[in-house]
């Protein structure tokens, strides 16, 4: 079987982000095939857990994967303070006699945007609102790889490595099945160490405060790396949790046109027409020409630099950039530029050390907890999995009430042609319900 027709039929998605269907980003010609593994989430530990664990998979992939989209180099993309994973790799490397390279980044944030990747590997700045396919590249995490390696062996996306750290009595890397509780992860981290807890799905720049009904409801899902619990009154989540008013507010009344949130924008920094400071003077201000610097939203990464770090008055610019970006997009607006990209000549000096990062967002506390260097395997007797953990169409369910299936069988499908991906049984029993989501109880009894 074809390796594209493998990855289909193994539901891969992109496990970084928004979990963009494999075997479609995969369609393509480019010189360069690069591999995200920067994790430059400040305290999760997913990727490197990956790196240390399943580096001759890695290596093995790439060998499948470079023909495939015909890419001469092959570049992992790891920052050089990772000693332990560049040493697995570089082993990997020689023994099976690979041409894999690897690049070393700085400890900055965010080095593992895909744009920032793309600029500090190849020396080419990607378009605003483009894809590195436009500088000749792909770029594909550590753990979307390994989802790859797994599909050449017949295996399908059935289970997720999640850090799972912050407010718990035994900070743990977790090997759990998809549609796992997030609760129960929790739990098998030892459980809560506090009383008033909030969760955040991801790192702690990008990721999602869930709501209380969130934390009982919301289960793993192929895109999930990363569980912190933090305190109710943390920084973190009074910057997360402001309402769309208050923010909008606050920008009116507080920003004083400082200007730091786009000097120390990544995306700015290379070069992008985004001015997060002229966004919220417009919001401001209610400017004529409003309109024309709105579109800039458009390209804004949604990093969190400008809101967790870089404004001195506490004020949103990310959140602002969200809102417009919906409302922009709803209408049809495509960001469009005909200028020429080059990098700002102070971007060096301006990134964000993420040690200074771990500082900024109070997070000091947890960044030095040590885990054990096997990932606890959590075992499940109920799942919950959404019929859409990825960009695109939802999966169509193949199966009914009462249907008994077996771990890694098929129970969603979407079209070879269609943007999605399939789903698979994460463990073996009972479909017990189907909606937008296939719920399966096994009888086996969980010690
Ligand atoms: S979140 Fe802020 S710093 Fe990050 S890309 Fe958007 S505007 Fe720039
Ligand atoms: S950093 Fe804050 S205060 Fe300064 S321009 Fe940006 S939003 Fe306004």
């Amino acid at each position: 079987m074809e390796l594209l027709d493998q990855i289909y039929k193994a539901g891969v998605v992109g496990a970084g982000g928004a979990g963009f269907p494999t075997h479609i980003k995969l369609k393509c010609n480019v010189e360069y095939l690069l591999v995200n593994a920067a994790e430059c989430e400040p305290l999760i530990q997913t990727d490197k857990y990956i790196m240390r664990h399943n580096a001759d998979e890695i290596i093995k992939a790439l060998s499948f994967m470079a023909p495939l989209v015909g890419a001469d180099k092959v570049i992992i993309a790891i920052k050089g303070k990772y000693e332990r994973e560049i040493q697995a790799l570089q082993s990997a490397i020689k023994k099976l006699d690979s041409k894999v390279e690897l690049f070393y980044l700085k400890s900055v944030y965010p080095a593992g945007d895909e744009q920032v990747i793309v600029y500090e590997v190849t020396g080419r700045v990607i378009p605003p609102g483009g894809i590195p396919l436009s500088v000749g590249a792909v770029v594909s995490n550590v753990a979307t790889v390994l989802s790859i390696y797994d599909a050449t062996r017949g295996k399908s996306v059935t289970d997720k490595i999640i850090t799972v750290t912050g407010e718990v009595n035994n900070p743990s890397l977790l090997s759990v099945p998809i549609g796992t509780p997030i609760l129960k992860c929790i739990k098998a981290a030892g459980g809560l160490n506090i009383k008033d807890y909030c969760v955040i799905m991801g790192g702690p720049m990008m990721g999602r405060i869930l709501s209380s009904d969130e934390v009982e409801q919301r289960t793993i899902t192929k895109t999930d790396g990363g569980i912190i619990v933090l305190p109710t009154n943390h920084y973190i989540k009074e910057r997360k949790s402001l309402s769309v008013q208050h923010i909008i507010n606050q920008t009116k009344s507080a920003c004083i046109q400082c200007s730091y949130c786009t000097q120390m924008c990544p995306r700015y920094l290379l070069g992008h027409p985004l001015r997060p400071h002229k966004v919220m003077r417009a919001i401001s201000m209610s400017l004529d020409h409003s309109e024309e610097i709105f579109k800039e939203a458009l390209i804004c990464c949604e990093c969190g630099i400008c809101e967790m770090y870089a404004c001195p008055m506490g004020i949103s610019p990310r959140q602002v950039n969200i809102i417009i970006k919906n409302e922009l997009r709803q209408k049809g607006v495509k960001f469009n530029t005909t200028l020429k990209i080059i990098p700002d000549e102070q971007r060096d000096g301006r990134q964000v050390p993420v040690s200074r990062l771990v500082q900024r967002l109070n997070l000091g506390k947890y960044k030095d907890i040590k885990f054990d260097d096997d990932a606890i395997e959590v075992k499940v007797n109920i799942v919950t999995i959404p019929l859409k953990q990825h960009i695109g169409k939802s999966a169509t369910s193949i199966v009914a009430v009462g249907d008994e299936v077996n771990k890694g069988q098929l129970i969603g499908e979407v079209k070879r042609e269609d943007m999605g991906a399939n789903i698979h049984a994460s463990i073996s029993g009972k479909v017990t319900n189907v909606s937008d989501c296939i719920i399966i109880e096994s009888s086996e009894v969980i010690l």
